[in-house]
């Protein structure tokens, strides 16, 4: 069987070495040693101010998002072309998602569409940086500018990715990463917020830790998300390996779109100009194609090798957002169309040339 991804890990003994202070000190969680010292480093290795460590990716969103304190009922443009987490975060904080499509060659956010939803219950920008290409930070940060407007990226996807030589890390007002175990880089589960706001230190603590800032001292009604030691511990070592990790990565994805480019109705994602890629995921579109994209769904499954419908329901179709007013899927066609069209193949650093040609042997055939 071919899954559609398969964690990183460490050695087995080099995590026990990182992990074994554990066993000396007995400090578990709470902001250890290990939890320092992976935010010092992931600090350097974005190049970014400030990073807040998170037990997952979906609570460090939901946290940024209420830093900001916008007010309950406004309104935040998003994209539908995501995982679940993006919009429930935005909902879980008392606001309304109101759904703009994505541009048919990225998949990001289409900035061409984002003025007509402006309203003046308007508060953020929520874009998502979909597969690990960048969106459009140039035009999303004037747009924003123009009407006063916070940008809170989704960069789940997007870890170790830089745009003109920046880390993808330092655009909009805030960035989430996630760390979780299918992600190119894991901290088992794990996530972390970046931003350049000094006052969102305190901010961030106390809402991942209750709002206590001394043992005696309780200013915040915060909730609990703080990332314990042994996830601290995984980061600390998968950064190790993390260059090596995304270096076999792109060869995958090298000859992934040697077999695959310059066919009749598959449409690839090329890397885009000024980036350089984590090659997180390998997106596929089958275009007026030969066989219909379930139809490749079915034929990769029937042959034991696990494929991913992602994004497939769009977020403004799910049971939960469907009778929102801003839902349905006749205002984001972009979105709809790509969909009902994407695989994602499977992707992993030691996937072998001989499995990727395997897979690409049963999609030609
Ligand atoms: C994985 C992911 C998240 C949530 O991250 P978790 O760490 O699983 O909570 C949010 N947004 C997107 C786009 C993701 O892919």
């Amino acid at each position: 069987m071919i899954n559609v991804t398969r964690s990183s890990m460490p050695g087995f003994e080099e995590f026990c070495e990182e992990i074994k202070e554990l066993w000396e000190s007995h400090w578990l969680t709470n902001m250890g040693t290990k939890h320092k010292q992976l935010q010092a480093e992931l600090e350097q290795y974005l190049d970014t101010p400030h990073v807040a460590l998170y037990t997952n990716g979906h609570l460090a969103l939901e946290n940024v998002i209420a830093a900001f304190d916008f007010q309950k009922g406004s309104e935040v443009i998003t994209t539908p072309f995501t995982f679940a987490s993006t919009t429930h975060a935005i909902v879980r904080n008392g606001l309304v998602p109101v759904f703009c499509d994505v541009n048919e060659n990225d998949y990001t956010i289409d900035v061409t569409k984002i003025e007509a939803l402006i309203t003046d219950k308007t508060v953020a920008i929520v874009p998502v940086h979909v597969y690990g290409n960048i969106c459009d930070v140039e035009t999303i940060k004037n747009i924003a500018d123009k009407y006063s407007l916070k940008v809170i990226y989704d960069a789940a996807h997007a870890f170790g990715t830089t745009y003109k030589g920046v880390n993808v890390a330092n655009f909009g007002d805030a960035s989430m990463f996630s760390f979780h175990a299918t992600k190119v880089y894991n901290t088992i589960e794990g996530g972390a917020v970046t931003f350049s706001d000094d006052s969102f230190v305190q901010l961030l603590n106390d809402l991942k830790n209750f709002g206590i800032r001394s043992p005696e001292e309780v200013a915040f009604v915060g909730g609990n998300a703080k990332m314990n030691e042994f996830q601290a511990a995984m980061g600390i070592c998968n950064l190790r390996h993390l260059s090596t990790e995304i270096a076999k990565r792109k060869k995958v994805v090298e000859h992934y779109c040697s077999r695959l480019s310059g066919i009749n109705g598959i449409k690839l994602c090329a890397i885009q100009d000024g980036v350089v890629s984590n090659y997180a995921y390998f997106p596929v579109v089958f275009d007026g194609y030969k066989y219909s994209r379930d139809e490749i769904f079915s034929k990769l499954g029937e042959n034991g090798i696990i494929a991913r419908k992602y994004f497939y329901p769009l977020v403004n179709e799910y049971d939960c957002y469907k009778d929102l007013s801003t839902a349905g899927t006749e205002k984001t066609p972009v979105a709809k169309h790509i969909a009902d069209r994407v695989l994602t193949l499977p992707l992993y650093a030691d996937l072998t040339e001989k499995d990727i040609d395997m897979i690409c042997d049963i999609i030609i055939a």
